[in-house]
């Protein structure tokens, strides 16, 4: 796919914001800074995170102008994060390919793309700030051992039945390492889904922070690079909506501040089924002008707005305009 792409990705280079150089890094680094010093009056700070296992399809394009309408329209900042860390699944040039289309869709994004490969040694902080409070352990269960252990309800991971939270059973060896979830009810209000509460304990249990092969989870590099990029505004698809609650979970573990949360309509198969990477995501048409105005207009209306095919900068002004975040909830 990457084969064919003719046009060079522009580098972002932003003079106020960016990623910290790896040798400077240390625990403050995990505290929110303001990551706009000349720009004192912007507050909002949205972001797009893509995981970069192969081009952008139509539901991580609906997340992306989703985010950025988000953002723009409250005059905020728009980050770009690729979500590399889960190495196996990383196909080469995905990156790129992604920044690109970004960049046809008129998706302009602020500072420089922040990369989770590169960012390791925040995590390693976390995951030190985690263990000197007690809060995670080592697993030694198999993929085999959990599900001997745990009946699930379809469609749902297995709650974790806690077999290795007060110590490794013999005879087993350090796999995961999994974060001790708290047995409360945690409650946020999301721009679209309304007031959620969940207690992790009871629907998850603890959870891997740290997988067996080595790779941070998604749950604490998230968290942890959302705080790091002073990200105040999390907007992203719906099928995402159920990892936030451990997700705030870190965030108080840490003493990392929650941002708000939005969790856009999922973009569905014409028969209603979702649409996911894994189970053939349609990946977005070519880039030429003509295919990228009637995708946007495709994109925008999942998100309810309107819009007649014409330049993406043209469109992506006129959805600012009309984009009313409260529509969504109802549609
Ligand atoms: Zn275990």
């Amino acid at each position: 796919m990457g084969s064919g792409l003719k046009y060079e990705v522009t580098k972002h280079k932003s003079s106020f914001m960016g990623t910290p150089a790896i040798s400077s890094l240390h625990t403050s680094d995990l505290t929110p800074s303001t990551p706009c010093r000349d720009y004192d009056r912007i507050v909002l700070v949205g972001r797009f995170a893509p995981s970069p296992t192969g081009p952008l399809h139509l539901g991580s394009l609906v997340a992306a102008v989703g985010s950025w309408l988000f953002a723009r329209r409250e005059g905020g900042q728009w980050l770009v994060r690729m979500e590399d860390l889960d190495t196996p699944r990383v196909v080469a040039g995905s990156a790129e390919e992604i920044l690109l289309a970004l960049e046809r869709y008129g998706l302009t994004w602020d500072g420089d793309v922040v990369y989770q490969s590169q960012r390791t040694v925040l995590y390693d902080e976390a995951l030190r700030l985690l263990r000197e409070r007690h809060l995670v352990y080592d697993c030694g269960c198999s993929r085999a051992d959990l599900q001997r252990a745990a009946s699930a309800p379809l469609g749902r991971e297995p709650v974790y039945p806690g077999t290795c939270r007060e110590g490794l059973p013999a005879g087993r060896v350090a796999r995961a390492i999994r974060f001790r979830a708290p047995d409360i009810v945690l409650t946020f209000d999301d721009a679209v889904a309304g007031h959620v509460e969940e207690n992790v304990a009871a629907d998850t249990g603890d959870f891997v922070i740290r997988r067996a092969d080595g790779v941070y989870a998604y749950q604490l590099a998230v968290v942890v690079d959302d705080a790091a990029q002073g990200v105040t505004q999390v907007v992203r698809g719906a099928d995402l909506l159920s990892s936030t609650a451990r997700q705030i979970a870190l965030q108080r573990a840490l003493g990392l501040p929650t941002p708000s949360y939005a969790h856009l309509p999922l973009v569905t198969n014409p028969d209603g089924s979702k649409l996911g990477k894994r189970d053939g995501a349609l990946p977005l048409p070519s880039l030429d002008e003509r295919h990228v105005a009637e995708t946007l207009a495709y994109a925008l209306g999942v998100l309810g707005v309107e819009v007649v095919p014409d330049t993406p900068q043209r469109m992506l002004a006129e959805a600012l305009r009309r984009f009313e975040p409260a529509r969504l909830g109802s549609s």
